[in-house]
């Protein structure tokens, strides 16, 4: 009995579940730009978290699909008991993205991507997720600014923050120990070939579990 139970085992290898790859960076910086080209061009291989939400439901969205629907009561205990990679309070509501929301997409076969601030990363870190840490960086402080003045989507007070935001993501990028790679984006093409790149062995091994 116990010898099948061993060649069982032997016979199929348990493959270990996708590990989810944590984008990083300051804001302007290139991730969603780079993130959009990953998910064109690998559509299933790729999947995002359910985030939690205090804030009511709009018509026409669902509980567990858009997000998770719950109490200001619950979603302060989860963050209590540390279920949560990453929480942040928008107009009066809160948002947070669980730890199980990951593997819920670890269990789909999908590479979960997360696209998180400092502290996200640094909260992670504590979790057993074990994923692939990737920062994004621009070339230097004064292209970031251009690129955001570019985006048209910030007032000059929210521009300011963000611009003092990125001058401490700069320095934590460079902290030893905490991203596999750091990718400056410089060349949005040469970005997202390294990119890719970073993550092919990956990408190779999800489409075999997937199969
Ligand atoms: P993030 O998601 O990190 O906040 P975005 O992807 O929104 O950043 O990029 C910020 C702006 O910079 C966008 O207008 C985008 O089109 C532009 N951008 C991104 N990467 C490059 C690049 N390599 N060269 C020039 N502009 C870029």
């Amino acid at each position: 009995m116990l010898v099948r139970h061993i060649s069982n085992l032997i016979g199929r290898p348990v493959m270990a579940k996708p590990r989810p790859v944590v984008v990083s960076g300051p804001s302007g910086a290139g991730k969603s730009t780079l993130l959009k080209l990953l998910l064109e061009e690998y559509d299933q291989v790729f999947g995002f978290s359910v985030s939690h939400t205090t804030r009511n439901p709009r018509p026409g969205e669902e509980n567990g699909r858009d997000y998770y629907f719950v109490s200001r009561e619950e979603m302060l205990h989860g963050i209590d008991a540390g279920e949560f990679i990453e929480n942040a309070e928008f107009s009066g509501n809160i948002y947070g993205t669980s730890k199980k929301a990951v593997q819920e997409v670890q269990a789909r076969n999908q590479i979960c991507i997360l696209d998180i601030d400092m502290q996200g990363v640094r909260n992670i870190k504590k979790t057993d997720l074990c994923p692939i840490y990737i920062s994004i960086q621009p070339p230097s402080f004064e292209i970031l600014e251009q690129r955001l003045r570019q985006r048209k989507t910030e007032t000059e007070e929210s521009l300011q923050k963000r611009l003092a935001a990125a001058k401490l993501d700069m320095e934590f990028s460079k902290e030893p120990g905490i991203f596999d790679e750091v990718l400056i984006n410089d060349v949005l093409e040469d970005t997202y070939i390294r990119l890719r790149s970073v993550l092919s062995e990956e990408i190779q091994r999800v489409r075999a579990l997937q199969n």
